[in-house]
């Protein structure tokens, strides 16, 4: 296997020497506290790297890149570890390249329609920068606040606002990226259109740090809408909400946002956090925006489909304190699942599905009917409007028995996915906990994308092992107490 190609050679003190040559004293750490935190990423598992570097500028990454692909060190880039697939997590040991200090905005040309920004960036903070012009950069993940632009395009991230404003890839513009060997490309434009070869720049896009480190990026911009509204409807059950969701869009009604979330994810958001949210089976809220006229009529045609689709209430609002409140439990359902039934967590296997929205009532009962079959609770809610279905297991992560039975149900889920046309990872990328069902997903893919990798990675020094190169099971390396994964 390609993976295996990859001679992993220690971290020695002639190494440090020469990062440190690089970029100074405070640019790197080898202390055990920092490598042991660098080993984690927001996903199940853990790994502890032998170095943590920080570069400061793109020549910087450039050396650094050349001293660990002469002596086939693997290096794995890192923005701010909030990926959910293992993906960030120093498998095979070796370098992690920390992001974080290369978060300057460079340059806003609202005239131009575009903003170039180191990749060390914070989505949040790019846009508090954009929204002084009247603009914004609206892909909208839930982890908005830390992620940084870096990588939110290597795992081509998108959220809430995709059904209406896309994902990342559909802003990039223009990448500047450093190669294994340390050659620096600068990529794509500063144009809207460009269709002069290969869109090198977007070939970052959703590479996990496998093909290149990304340095610069130039975003296209959007224009902030004028106004916004939000509906909340309730369903006695969540193939109805579905349902709901599939009406909106043959309408045709695009809605900026629309989450969709089951009785369980209901039920420990409001346990977790007093009640915010309808008791009731299912919901979706629902957001509309754009010139006040059409949002006025598009909240009316809202109501009146999910009403048509069995709604059992529906609560239309522009209430800045209600629609909060909403927002922040959708967003609180990961934490909150923890919350729910003691001596169990919520993990992040099977967590971001997209499937065609017709088909979301069918995969949410095959869901269900997995998670019987498997005896494990599994909350299913996302963003329901482009397809993106997150499931979430509650699982003794303690338990060797847990684990086996939900691992099972994962791929159960994932088969159910595949054969409703989905496809497994919608937004948070392949890493480690979609590496096996992605080779079977994308079987006819796997050879030109290890034609690539070759080509632009020899040495397979960048992220390896993961995506198409992992060998071990969803299991492996795990970052909990469970002696036999771990
Ligand atoms: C609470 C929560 C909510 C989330 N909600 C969403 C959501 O709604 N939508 C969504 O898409 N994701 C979501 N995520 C997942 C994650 O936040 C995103 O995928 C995000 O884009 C990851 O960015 P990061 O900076 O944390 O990258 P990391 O996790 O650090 O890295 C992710 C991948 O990108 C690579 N990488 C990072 N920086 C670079 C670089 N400069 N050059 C090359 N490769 C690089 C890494 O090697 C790794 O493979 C959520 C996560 C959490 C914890």
């Amino acid at each position: 296997m390609f993976s295996m190609e990859c001679e992993v050679c220690p971290v020695d003190s002639a190494i440090c020497e020469s990062i440190e040559k690089v970029v100074g004293k405070d640019g790197y750490s080898t202390r055990i506290a920092d490598l042991y935190t660098y080993g984690f990423d927001a996903s199940i598992y853990h790994k502890t790297p032998d170095m943590v570097v920080q570069p400061r500028t793109t020549e910087q990454v450039s050396e650094i890149l050349k001293i660990a692909n002469a002596a086939k060190i693997p290096v794995v880039p890192r923005g701010a570890g909030t990926g959910l697939c293992g993906s960030a997590v120093p498998i095979m040991g070796g370098i992690v390249m920390d992001m974080s200090r290369m978060n300057r905005i460079l340059n806003v040309s609202v005239g131009d329609l575009w903003v170039e920004v180191e990749a060390g960036c914070i989505y949040d903070d790019l846009n508090k920068e954009l929204s002084k012009h009247g603009f914004f950069f609206p892909v909208g993940p839930g982890s908005a606040e830390a992620c940084l632009i870096g990588g939110m395009v290597a795992n081509n991230a998108s959220g809430m606002r995709a059904v209406k404003y896309g994902a990342t890839r559909d802003y990039v513009l223009g990448a500047t990226f450093v190669k294994a060997d340390g050659e620096i490309v600068h990529a794509g434009t500063k144009t809207i259109k460009d269709s002069s070869g290969y869109q090198l720049a977007r070939l970052m896009c959703g590479s996990e740090g496998t093909l290149g480190v990304i340095t610069e990026v130039t975003l296209k911009l959007a224009m902030k809408p004028k106004t916004s509204a939000y509906i909340l409807a309730a369903f006695d059950n969540v193939q109805d909400a579905g349902r709901c969701v599939s009406a909106l869009i043959a309408k045709p009604l695009i809605p900026a946002s629309c989450e969709l979330m089951d009785s369980v994810s209901i039920m420990a958001v409001n346990k977790a956090r007093g009640n915010p949210l309808p008791d009731c089976n299912a919901l979706c809220i629902i957001e509309v925006d754009g010139d006040p006229e059409p949002v006025e009529r598009d909240m009316k045609t809202v109501e009146e489909i999910a009403r048509s689709v069995g709604a059992i209430s529906v609560t239309p609002t522009k209430d800045k304190k209600l629609i909060a409140s909403w927002t922040a439990a959708r967003k609180a359902v990961m934490t909150s699942l923890s919350a729910l039934k003691p001596g169990h967590s919520s993990v992040s296997l099977a967590d971001d599905m997209a499937l065609p929205v017709s088909k979301i009532p069918d995969a949410v009962t095959a869901y269900q009917e997995i998670a019987k079959k498997y005896n494990v609770t599994v909350a299913t809610y996302g963003h329901a409007a482009d397809g993106n279905l997150h499931t979430k297991m509650l699982l003794n992560p303690t338990s060797k028995d847990d684990w086996d039975r939900g691992a099972a149900a994962v791929h159960e889920i994932f088969d159910a996915t595949i054969a409703l046309d989905g496809t497994v990872t919608g937004e948070h990328g392949v890493g480690i906990s979609k590496a096996p069902d992605f080779m079977k997903e994308r079987v006819s893919s796997i050879k030109t994308m290890r034609e690539i990798k070759r080509a632009m990675d020899p040495n397979n020094i960048l992220n390896p092992g993961k995506i198409d190169q992992w060998e071990g099971t969803i299991l492996t390396n795990l970052r909990y107490p469970c002696k036999e994964y771990m």
